[in-house]
């Protein structure tokens, strides 16, 4: 059987055309993009063309900058420190409880060895932001507000316009980490006052190690990493072409087929979750009106979510838990704890999450195999014999300080 992928929020494949594209980028079109020969300008030429992809595809302006990373992580890295580099003596982060470690680890980091103070704004039970906390949070010291466009283990989307207002409000700026939302839903940034946003190339089916930062013009910037004068001075180091181009190849085939794909991979993960949901004893995670077309999140009750994911490895069926950064620990998911879900429900949960490749073939099958395996695991459970029904999920606000 062919194996079926539903991990596409670890990663996605590169698109065959992506890989067309860049493979040139390894031979004949090997020049450094600042020399100053044909061999440069061809490459430098390829380079501002993938500028140009990844600007239409974020509905930015064409004078509002991208700056090339190596990936999600440092392009979210470089945000937060180059806004805490500032003169005017803001030194606060407002951010959120479910963040990728991307950030949160940058935060503890900070607090540790700068003492930074880091406002992490708790979400309710259906993983939705508490606004009052938001709002009390903001203040004349916050440098920098960043809170993440959609979650990566419950796809749950967050009110970024507006959050960004209110940060502007405040005097401070905004970013936002959009790794897990470009490509799969349209942002138009132009009609925003983000000033800063990160993605991640392999996401979108482009190749991993490659990410920018998109800069609004204007906003104040420091660069993380110091070098020569690539990237206008905003990240030292030579180009990785190749993967810039492919990043470039893959934002414009996002961008012609985003309205189309996100009705059809919106309509099989429907299709995958009611099956699902079928089985009983099981509830989906997160905000299920505003989250991504391709991800749900199901906490099966009393069951154990690695087991679950072995038996379905073992049918050739790849899903996650909670998200790839945390697998390979046992504690649970920090995003599900934040979100307050029920002890006999925490551990259940299983991630599923489609792309462009995903048909409704690998739905039907992974309807057919999962009832299975989740009767199966319940009858050699004693936590399932032995259970009492799980209570509501009860609803909670909070603002941790780090
Ligand atoms: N932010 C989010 C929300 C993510 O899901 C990820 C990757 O899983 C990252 C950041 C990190 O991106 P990268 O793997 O490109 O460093």
């Amino acid at each position: 059987m062919r194996p079926i992928y539903l991990d596409n929020n670890a990663t996605t494949r590169a698109d065959p055309a992506v890989v067309a594209e860049m493979l040139p980028y390894f031979s004949e079109q090997f020049g450094n993009a600042s020399s100053a020969h044909a061999f440069g300008s061809e490459v430098a030429g390829a380079v501002r063309q993938a500028r140009r992809h990844l600007q239409a595809l974020l509905g930015a302006s064409f004078d509002h900058e991208i700056v090339f990373t190596s990936g999600g992580t440092e392009a979210d890295n470089t945000a937060i420190l180059s806004a805490l580099d500032n003169p005017d003596g803001r030194d606060e982060i407002v951010t959120t409880a479910v963040e990728h470690p991307a950030i949160l680890a940058l935060t503890e980091h900070l607090a540790a060895s700068r003492g930074v103070r880091t406002h992490l704004i708790g979400v309710d039970s259906r993983g939705r932001l508490d606004m009052e906390s938001y709002s009390r949070a903001l203040g004349p010291r916050t440098a920098i507000v960043s809170v993440m466009w959609a979650n990566n283990e419950t796809g749950t989307l967050f009110p970024v316009r507006q959050l960004a207002e209110m940060a502007h409000g405040a005097g401070a700026l905004f970013h936002s980490d959009a790794v897990q939302a470009v490509g799969k839903i349209p942002l138009d940034l132009k009609t925003t006052e983000i000033d800063m946003l990160s993605l991640s190339g392999h996401k979108l089916h482009g190749p991993k190690g490659i990410g920018a930062l998109y800069l609004r013009k204007g906003t104040p910037f420091n660069p993380l990493v110091r070098g020569g004068p690539q990237e206008r001075r905003r990240r030292g180091g030579t180009e990785n072409v190749p993967a810039i181009v492919g990043l470039g190849k893959a934002a414009e085939l996002a961008a012609a087929r985003i309205d189309e794909e996100q009705i059809r991979i919106r309509a099989l993960r429907d299709r995958l979750e009611r099956g699902i949901l079928q089985i009983g004893h099981c509830f989906a995670l997160g905000d299920t009106e505003y989250r991504l077309p391709n991800t749900c999140n199901i906490a099966f009750e009393h069951l154990e979510g690695e087991a679950i994911l072995h038996h379905l490895n073992r049918a050739g069926i790849a899903a996650s838990l909670g998200s790839a950064c945390a697998s390979g620990s046992m504690e649970p998911s920090h995003v599900l704890r934040a979100m307050d879900v029920p002890p006999a429900a925490l551990r259940g949960a299983i991630r599923f999450s489609l792309s462009r490749e995903t048909g409704i073939d690998d739905v039907v099958t992974v309807l057919n195999v999962l009832p299975e395996i989740i009767a199966r695991l319940r009858a050699s459970s004693p936590s399932w014999q032995a259970r009492a029904p799980v209570a509501a999920i009860p609803s909670r606000s909070t603002e941790l300080t780090l």
